[in-house]
């Protein structure tokens, strides 16, 4: 496995440093001081285990026995399933398109069309597009945030009141903070909608392999996306479901890769992606062969929801785009809806574990008066994951992050999620209605506080 390319932004490591290994460190450093001053034999400690549960998906470290997990996850496992004839499937997300657009000097549209050849070339029946899922996502979470908003305004009667501000739930980077280190008081604030990777793993796995025919144990889900956290969160527990008691464990998502990853597969298979033939698309297009998706690559989660809620629930139509203020740096900001001098739409997105730090503390001491956050775990959103193409020598984080901005949006015609046609297909066809039971089985889920197995052992 390629570990030298989990590198995450500087910050990231740090506070990963600061909350996973300084402890460890702290007793080893006490250890080997009570050592040194008894001068006694130094005696053999047993080794410290440290598992998965001790993860905070920084992509910094790996642990032992997971690694068997996550080669699971990798190119090697991935072409072994083609070879051995599995009905592989592949879901693309457009972040992973648009890193490969700026790498290649292409449109993101362009580098669908060649990942559709290159994939069908190796033997995959079919690829999607995880705009498409975001946008069911997206859906969904307008209605949960609806429910929870009326409830807190007090005119709807619900058992009790659920809090605000709900808190976006895309990021598994985040999430494993939050289980981790914040546990049970933030999780109620949490979505309970599954981030599009998973909701596209369900639509896979119960809808569309019903539609053709297929056992859902039969095939072999991947996605690409652009971190490694991705992977993390396709082996969770709530993602793994059975067909009936006596069946077989199945993956909503079975294997991970990111962008980079990609790109090894078209180094190794000795690619020449540019002039590549285009395929066409069947799904998340439009008429005139634009996609289907939102404004911005993570900023789309906050205006969508707002502009939803402002017409639905406040009867005001927000025109033109959502402009958000910023307020200590560029990775965090603000909007407001104001009527009669008072806010009734308050939202901000916050990027990067220093912000994200800084707003839950705020919340834990009742001064944060959002309604909606959007919480990501790297800086600048998922343009910037961990998984994606690094910046070309000479090339700023910065400068790439700007053309990854507009190579996401090129060729996506900005459309009300409520309005895309497939999304609507699979309500009427499969759903029914946005926070139906149906909906709530398969596009929700829950989160659970971890205790640190780590912890425990340090702790005796
Ligand atoms: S913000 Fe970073 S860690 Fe979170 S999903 Fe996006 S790329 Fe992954």
């Amino acid at each position: 496995m390629m570990w030298t390319k989990l590198i995450w932004p500087i910050e990231l490591l740090l506070t990963t440093f600061e909350l996973c290994l300084l402890p460890l460190l702290m007793v080893l450093a006490q250890n080997v001081g009570k050592a040194g001053a008894l001068s006694k034999p130094v005696q053999k400690e047993e080794p410290v285990k440290i598992s998965l549960k001790d993860c905070l998906a920084c992509s910094g470290c790996i642990t032992s026995a997971e690694t068997v997990m996550l080669e699971k996850q990798s190119l090697d496992e991935f072409l072994s399933n083609l070879e051995k004839g599995r009905t592989v499937i592949v879901s693309i997300s457009p972040q992973s398109r648009a890193s490969l657009a700026v790498h290649y000097g292409l449109s993101s549209l362009q580098v669908f069309r060649k990942l559709t050849t290159l994939f069908k070339s190796l033997g995959v029946k079919a690829i999607f597009d995880t705009s498409c899922s975001r946008d069911l996502t997206l859906i969904e979470s307008c209605n949960e945030f609806m429910v929870r908003y009326k409830q807190s305004q007090g005119t709807s009667s619900g058992e009790s009141k659920p809090p605000l501000p709900m808190i976006s739930s895309a990021c598994p980077g985040w999430i494993c903070y939050a289980e981790k280190t914040l546990g049970s008081y933030i999780l109620p604030y949490i979505s309970s909608v599954k981030s599009p990777q998973q909701t596209i793993g369900t639509v896979v796995k119960n809808y569309i392999c019903q539609k053709l025919s297929v056992r859902p144990e039969d095939v072999y889900h991947v996605t690409v996306m652009p971190c490694y956290d991705k992977k993390l969160e396709a082996a969770r527990e709530d993602f793994v479901f059975q067909v009936d008691t006596d069946s077989e464990k199945i993956m909503e998502v079975d294997s991970v890769l990111t962008t980079g990853e990609v790109l090894d597969l078209m180094q190794l298979k000795a690619v020449d992606f540019k002039s590549m033939e285009e395929s066409n698309l069947f799904a998340n297009i439009d008429e005139e062969g634009h996609l289907y998706g939102v404004h911005g690559s993570s900023v789309g989660y906050p205006a969508t929801i707002y502009r939803h809620v402002a017409k639905v629930l406040l009867d005001l139509e927000v025109k033109g785009p959502i402009e958000f203020k910023t307020i200590r740096n560029s990775d965090f900001q603000e909007v407001s809806l104001e009527v009669n001098d008072k806010s009734v739409l308050k939202f901000a997105l916050c990027y990067g574990f220093r912000n994200l730090q800084n707003v839950v503390r705020k919340l834990k001491m009742g001064k944060c008066d959002y309604h909606f956050l959007e919480i990501m775990a790297c800086p600048s959103g998922c343009l910037n994951g961990g998984g994606q193409i690094k910046p070309q020598p000479g090339q700023s984080g910065k400068e790439l992050i700007q053309l990854l901005e507009t190579a996401y949006v090129e060729n996506v015609v900005v459309a009300d999620p409520f309005n895309n046609p497939i999304i609507k297909g699979l309500y009427s066809e499969w759903l029914e209605q946005p926070g139906s039971e149906k909906a709530k089985k398969y596009l929700h889920t829950e989160y659970h506080p971890v205790v640190k197995s780590i912890t425990s052992q340090l702790q005796n």
